[in-house]
């Protein structure tokens, strides 16, 4: 018995290679929007403006400085306290949540292979991403 063969191919019209003009798909569900549109209606995924792929500080998108992330964790309450001086720039008292210090938190871009917890800005949001090892561990979930 021979193998079906679909290979009628229907009278559709050329597609496309990209989204056309004033156009563009979202990176996250493909759907077709409206290129100036800045949250994709389908899925709500935001898209960066120009003007906030790079923060003030100059850093690129996706990296978050471990300032930025305790005043973040100071203002939910956690216990965060750094004294700088403000002649020589020097940190004299840097004082973690123990909570927080014992997760060891790493900031930064993820390495392929993490060994510890990073934290990662992907605006509005911080991202937590670790490996599985290490979420077994934090959680206290033990086989
Ligand atoms: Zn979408």
């Amino acid at each position: 018995m021979p193998a079906k063969k679909t290979t009628k191919k229907a009278a559709a019209p050329a597609a496309p290679k990209g989204p056309g003009l004033g156009k563009k798909f979202c990176p996250e569900c493909s759907a077709l929007i409206g290129a100036r549109t800045t949250t994709c209606p389908q899925c709500g995924h935001e898209f960066m403006t120009k003007s906030k792929k790079k923060n003030d500080s100059g850093q690129p998108a996706g990296e978050i400085n471990e300032t930025a992330f305790i005043k973040v964790m100071a203002g939910r309450g956690f216990d965060f306290q750094r004294l700088r001086n403000e002649l020589t720039g020097e940190i004299v008292k840097d004082v973690k949540d123990p909570k927080i210090e014992k997760l060891g938190l790493r900031f930064g871009s993820v390495p392929k292979n993490a060994d510890a917890i990073y934290v990662t800005q992907t605006t509005p949001q911080i991202q937590v991403s670790m490996s599985l090892d290490k979420f077994l561990e934090v959680a206290g979930i033990k086989p």
